[in-house]
């Protein structure tokens, strides 16, 4: 009988999981595997609901945000006996591997269910956010910088216009990754990221200085993870002489169709995935490392913390002047 392989979409979705799990399915199929795909998250395995995939149900999928199979943010499997029950699951249907596409809570989820079963685990890293320790990138992240950086390009053709001060809060929950390269692409005056804290004090006399140089619109991009955004707004137009809005980018950034380089990381990453399943070698993460298609340990993966390069805030600086 043909070994099967189990996928599942967790956490916030990305743009390119559906490449990855037709990537999955495909790279699977050629292998001689049977691949199923559970629904909603971890929650496809507490509740045993899934559905089969084989190469044409993955068809007329690549190029659409989101994902096919759903997802969803499951606290019940974190809760006593939910990874035991995931567990079960993988049993019954006679699962010998999970490809597990999502970020780093995701990935701890795995790491638990990965203590209660033979099947092996292998983690794709899948967030806009590109917090997963272990990859330079993650699917997802590139075609929301792009988006983030369209949107913006077109505030600040407003922002010259009216010689106003934009706020742009972007996505990255508590990380600076996606508002730090948004914020190069697109000449931001102030980049702000929850590694960095910078004063309010600090971020005026920016402004306030790029004023009397004669730059008087300018933009902040500013991480969801950085602080109340609203607040900086409103403290921002009393103590500057500018005019100060706030646009908050929101859920825009995690859909749309994902961008060339979002296919082909999804891709590479799945094919190496399967490609550990045939190896036998379970409990590691797929990742992108200076350039290169890698694998670490999924627990490594799952417990340390992705470092954000500094240094480009300074580059940003320089940029700006
Ligand atoms: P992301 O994968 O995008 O980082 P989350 O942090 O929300 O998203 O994690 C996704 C899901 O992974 C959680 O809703 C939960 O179901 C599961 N999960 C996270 N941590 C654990 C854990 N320690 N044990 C079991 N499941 C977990």
């Amino acid at each position: 009988m043909a070994k099967t392989i189990g996928i599942v979409t967790s956490g916030g979705d990305a743009p390119g999981m559906n490449a990855a799990i037709r990537a999955v399915t495909r790279v699977g199929h050629s292998m001689g595997f049977q691949v199923i795909g559970f629904e909603r998250g971890w929650d496809g395995l507490l509740t045993n609901t899934f559905k089969k995939l084989i190469p044409r149900s993955v068809g007329g999928i690549i190029q659409l945000g989101g994902t096919m199979l759903h997802t969803l943010r499951c606290p019940a499997f974190e809760q006593a006996g939910g990874v035991e029950t995931g567990a079960e699951t993988l049993r019954l249907n006679n699962v010998d591997a999970l490809v597990v596409i999502g970020g780093d809570g995701s990935f701890r989820g795995a790491l638990e269910l990965g203590k209660k079963t033979d099947a092996l685990m292998v983690g794709i890293p899948a967030t806009i956010d590109n917090d997963v320790y272990g990859s330079d990138e993650t699917i997802g992240f590139d075609t929301a910088v792009n988006t983030a950086v369209g949107i913006i390009d077109k505030i600040r053709d407003t922002a010259i216009s009216h010689e106003r001060i934009f706020i742009v809060e972007v996505m990255g929950r508590k990380r600076g990754f996606l508002a730090l390269e948004v914020g190069m692409c697109v000449g931001a005056e102030v980049i702000l990221v929850p590694e960095n804290p910078l004063e309010l004090a600090e971020i005026v006399n920016i402004m306030d200085d790029n004023s009397k140089k004669g730059k008087r619109a300018g933009i902040i991009v500013a991480a969801e993870g950085f602080g109340d955004s609203s607040k900086l707004a409103q403290e921002m137009q009393r103590q500057t002489e500018s005019e100060v809005r706030l646009s908050i980018l929101g859920y825009a950034q995690r859909g749309g169709s994902p961008t060339a380089r979002s296919r082909l990381l999804a891709s590479l990453f799945a094919e190496r995935a399967v490609e550990l399943v045939c190896e036998g070698k379970g409990s590691m993460a797929v990742g992108l490392q200076k350039g290169a298609i890698t694998s670490i340990e999924l627990e490594k993966a799952a417990k340390n913390k992705k470092p954000l390069d500094l240094r480009l805030l300074k580059v940003a600086e320089m940029l700006s002047i």
